[in-house]
């Protein structure tokens, strides 16, 4: 059983002014107190916009700082320059912290390679370009995720940043489309009533997104009279056709019952006997030692229905823990305009057939096998979620 291990991290800003650096060198008593803290399960992160005129000598006291006040890693915006990322890696990870590459993924105000493709960008329900016309705020520069271009300037973009030596992660910021609705709270600051959904923060509308959209569902949603209440146009732009969830982790009592009771053919192996990898403790988890004082291997055999029925899913809340990784193919559809004008004889000016099926396949490479559940539809805590279903639909349309 693949052992997970659940890691929070806690991200907080750090305000690095003048008077915060001077409060520091008042308090440096206190430093040893931060540094007890970072001792804890939690980390903390800090999120930073690097300065190409700032010397390495300057980063260095920086992260110095970080880590004295109980910051153990550091997300930094290069502005995706991987140059910069490998002058400040080492020398985060000299002063003990671990560096993650901060990137604005589809947002991408002022990028030079894109700006020389104005067809790139996202187009609102209006028909006004990211471009030039910037929805709410000057740095508002979307890239249209459908295009192929724009997606793979995009992925080259996290690619040359995660081959940086030592970088643990790409931190992908903005990968999403401009709010169609601010916060509440935001309303009054750009002056606005956000009682429906306004055509100049709607989008992306370009000719790509539409007639993708058209070779699937047959309608153009520039055409529809209310595009708020459209969900296949709203799944458009949610779903990519072949997506791919990387982690998170779901608690499912459904593949937890399944597994438990052996009616799957996850646990088919019943009849021999199981030595769980573990070092000896006595009954109040205190680890037994031996006369040189090393920790003992477990030796003990347990029976199947111990190891698995009676005990270990059933006790160990962390054994329902699963990683949800996914690949899904969410939908596929195949069009077919039948050639009317040859027939003389069929009333219909224009006729098409359309067949398509959604979840028709999914791979889920850390879920029980034989459970067959999608992490999708595998059930909270406490809940029998019912396994994914593939729906198969005919369609038939003509004009006359
Ligand atoms: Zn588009």
């Amino acid at each position: 059983m693949k052992r997970l291990l659940l890691l929070t991290i806690l991200l907080v800003f750090v305000a690095c002014n003048q008077e915060g650096k001077k409060h520091h060198d008042n308090h440096d008593e206190h430093s040893h107190d931060h540094e007890m803290s970072t001792e804890s399960s939690f980390k903390f992160g800090t999120w930073i916009t690097s300065e190409k005129d700032k010397s390495n000598e300057d980063y260095a006291a920086e992260f110095k700082k970080y880590k004295s006040g109980g910051i153990d890693e550091v997300l930094i915006n290069t502005l995706t320059d991987p140059k910069e990322l490998e002058r400040l890696t080492p020398i985060a990870a000299k002063e003990g912290l671990k560096v993650h590459a901060w990137i604005m993924a589809v947002n991408r105000p002022g990028d030079t390679v894109a700006l020389k493709h104005p067809e790139w960008y996202m187009v609102s329900k209006e028909g006004k370009s990211c471009f030039d016309t910037r929805p709410y705020v000057g740095y508002y520069q979307w890239l249209c995720p459908t295009r192929k271009e724009s997606r793979n300037h995009i992925l080259g973009l996290v690619e040359g940043l995660a081959k940086v030596e030592g970088v643990e992660s790409v931190h992908l910021d903005y990968i999403r489309f401009p709010d169609i609705f601010l916060p509440i709270g935001l309303l009054p600051k750009y002056d606005l009533v956000q009682d429906h959904e306004m055509p100049e923060y709607d989008f992306c509308y370009c000719d790509v997104c539409i007639s993708e959209f058209e070779k699937m569902h047959h309608k153009n949603p520039l055409e529809s009279k209310n595009t708020a209440n459209d969900m296949e146009w709203k799944n458009f732009r949610l779903n990519a056709q072949l997506e791919y969830r990387h982690g998170g982790h779901i608690s499912s009592e459904a593949v937890n019952a399944l597994v438990s009771k052996g009616v799957t053919r996850d646990t088919e192996n019943r009849s021999t006997t199981y030595i769980i990898p573990a070092v000896l403790a006595d009954r109040f988890g205190n680890v037994i030692l031996d006369d040189e004082g090393n920790t003992i291997q477990n030796n003990f055999q347990y029976s199947a229905s111990d190891v698995i029925a009676s005990s270990a899913f059933n006790r160990i809340g962390e054994l329902s823990i699963l990683d949800a990784s996914v690949v899904r193919l969410r939908e596929l559809s195949l069009h077919y305009d039948l050639p009317v004008s040859k027939l003389k004889k069929f009333p219909f000016k224009t006729a098409s057939i359309t067949l398509a099926g959604r979840n028709l396949w999914y791979y889920a490479p850390y879920m029980p096998k034989y459970a067959n559940y999608d992490p999708e539809s595998a059930g909270g805590g406490g809940g029998f979620g019912v396994p994914s279903s593939k729906q198969f639909s005919i369609g038939f349309s003509a004009t006359f």
